[in-house]
């Protein structure tokens, strides 16, 4: 099956200039639109059947040039957000051209398209506007959604990207502003796991701001009012499910993207058993973090049930993590409550303990354990709790002092240190200082990249960047590919132990806890398949839940799985 799919993501269009594209559009309007326009690389033959003569150079240039022209311009311009807008205007104007040149230099154009100039792009999204891109659906258009989804002109979306914009990345509330995050996740959906770009669809649900200064700009694009946080919200979303299964069907794919932390784990548990859903933030943070957990337990030699985690932070990322490790633990003998008590948390408050004076919500209560009293600096958690390995999803920035990171590295020979707050400047450390403040004996990941350190002595080492890319777009592929109704926990479990198990020894001996992005097409596939012949997916196919695609004709695994190579993803 392998050699099939990877043959099916060999001939996505946006790779191959060979594969047909329908259309019955003719001269300006074909070149005006990005999935049927190839600039100057459309054939004579092609000129002359489109009615495009005259309307281009004489010139016949291949792909390859118009690529080396981009790549040339991308490599002149020093400045992250002018990179953005650059490479953004090639998606509108020339789809295929644009996966090709993300595709061809995925590492250091993702760190465009995504975190962290991505969060810049959001900051500025009404500054920088030029053509809009995706649905916007506002609290304003509730009672005629599904009129609204049949104005996008694709009829046969697989995966739906939704943020409401309230918690994007580090930065916070912006609103429709948020647009850029389900775009750029879709690009990946695309350059990373060979999904179609026809069959994505990003969508920003606008119910107000509570951004000030957003509410102050004359460019801002939302409306103008708070956020509504009424019943009208719940309703509206309810809603907007609703319409994407009756448009697209009930094994439509819907990601949910940035949204704030009470509605992110509540809207998360309602829907997971009635739609085709998960969230990244919290079950794609979780696995990429436990991925590089699992990676650097092969590098220190100890089984994950003997580390001991303290995290920073308590929000969406820390207990998506704190969850999925424990499920790991579970899996390798622990009970749950010994899995938990392996797991501590510090807030902005201090640290979670039973009993203390600060709210501790329901979600938090599991890791909340009998304590050591009013601890309130981390570096004070850590002399208490004494972690193997500390994880830093607060957003707050350079928390991991140089006295937290002295201090992890006396209590371990190898201590793990994950600083994985976005974007670069809410990271909790720097890995120059992890490295250096532990004598190249930490196990380092980000959230955001770093360049690789030298240290006095010569030794060199690549930081690992627990960047969510390694997860979401291979679980996509699968869940595509399975036709699916629900995703579960242990998806992303498996989704972990994979990614980990493809770093290669050399690449742990560097210093890596992740395989090189560039290497990301790969990692996808191996996942996509390993998690659609996991047991999870499997069992949820010959349930119930496959009733309709049975009547539909699709009988079965084994004719499923002989489709895979030739089925339009
Ligand atoms: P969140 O708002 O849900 O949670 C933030 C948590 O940090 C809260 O518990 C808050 O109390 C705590 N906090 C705030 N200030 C603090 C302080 N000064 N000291 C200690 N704790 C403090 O946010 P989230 O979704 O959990 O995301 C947090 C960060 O993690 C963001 O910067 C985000 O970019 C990053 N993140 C990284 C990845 C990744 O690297 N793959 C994925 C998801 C999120």
């Amino acid at each position: 099956m392998l050699s099939r799919l990877r043959a099916s993501m060999a001939l996505r269009p946006c790779v191959s200039a060979c594969r047909w594209t329908h259309t019955k559009e003719k001269g300006k309007p074909l070149m005006l639109n990005p999935r049927t326009n190839k600039g100057m690389a459309f054939t004579l033959l092609e000129r002359q059947i489109l009615g495009l003569q005259g309307l281009l150079p004489p010139k016949i240039e291949t792909q390859d040039i118009q690529a080396m022209r981009f790549q040339r311009n991308l490599k002149k311009m020093t400045d992250p957000l002018e990179k953005y807008i650059y490479l953004m205007g090639i998606q509108e104007r020339n789809e295929k051209l644009f996966y090709r040149v993300l595709m061809e230099d995925i590492e250091d154009l993702m760190p465009i398209v995504y975190t962290p100039t991505v969060g810049l792009a959001c900051t500025q999204y009404g500054h920088i506007f030029r053509r809009p891109k995706g649905l916007f659906i506002s609290i304003l258009d509730r009672g005629h959604i599904r009129t609204i989804l049949d104005n996008w002109p694709e009829n046969n979306v697989a995966a739906v990207v939704v943020t409401d914009g309230e918690r994007i990345l580090g930065l916070g509330d912006l609103g429709v502003f948020g647009m850029g995050i389900p775009v750029g996740k879709l690009c990946l959906y695309t350059a990373c796991a060979g999904i179609r770009p026809e069959r994505c669809l990003p969508v920003v649900i606008d119910v107000g701001t509570d951004n000030e200064t957003l509410l102050k700009d004359p460019f801002y694009m939302g409306l103008y009012q708070k956020r509504d946080r009424s019943q009208l919200y719940d309703d509206l979303i309810d809603e907007f499910m609703e319409a994407v299964v009756d448009k697209y069907g009930q094994d439509t794919l819907i990601q949910f993207e940035d949204f704030g932390n009470h509605n992110a784990f509540r809207l998360m548990r309602k829907y997971r058993e009635k739609y085709c859903t998960f969230n990244d933030d919290i079950q794609g943070t979780a696995a990429v973090a436990l991925a590089g957990l699992l990676a650097a337990q092969r590098a220190i030699g100890k089984p994950i049930t003997e580390h001991k985690v303290l995290f920073c932070g308590a929000g969406e990322a820390a207990l998506g993590i704190a969850n999925l490790i424990t499920m790991s633990m579970v899996e390798k003998g622990l009970t749950q409550t010994e899995a938990r008590k392996k797991i501590w948390m510090f807030d902005k408050y201090g640290l979670l303990v039973k009993g203390r004076t600060q709210e501790i919500d329901s979600n938090q209560e599991v890791f909340a354990h009998e304590g050591p009293g009013n601890v309130q600096s981390f570096l004070e958690a850590v002399n208490v709790i004494q972690p193997t390995a500390i994880v830093g999803v607060s957003g707050a920035g350079r928390l991991f002092t140089h006295d937290v990171l002295k201090k992890m590295g006396t209590l371990n020979k190898r201590p793990i240190v994950f600083a994985l707050s976005n974007p670069t400047n809410k990271a909790e450390c720097t890995a120059e200082e992890a490295y250096t403040l532990t004598d190249g004996r930490c196990l380092f990941a980000s959230g955001s990249p770093f360049d690789p350190v030298t240290l006095a002595d010569g030794r060199v080492f690549t930081p690992g960047q627990g960047n969510n890319a390694y997860i979401f777009p291979g679980v996509a592929l699968a869940v595509i590919l399975s036709g699916v109704r629900h995703i579960s926990d242990t998806v992303f479990l498996e989704a972990a132990k994979t990614l980990a198990d493809q770093l290669t020894d050399e690449e742990l001996a560097e210093g890596r806890l992740y395989p090189p992005l560039s290497n990301i097409r790969e990692v996808s596939l191996q996942m996509a398949v390993k998690v659609q012949n996991s047991s999870f997916l499997f069992p949820l196919r010959f349930g119930v839940h496959t009733k309709k695609r049975t009547e539909r004709g699709q009988t079965g695994v084994m004719g499923k799985d002989l489709e895979v190579g030739g089925r339009t993803i």
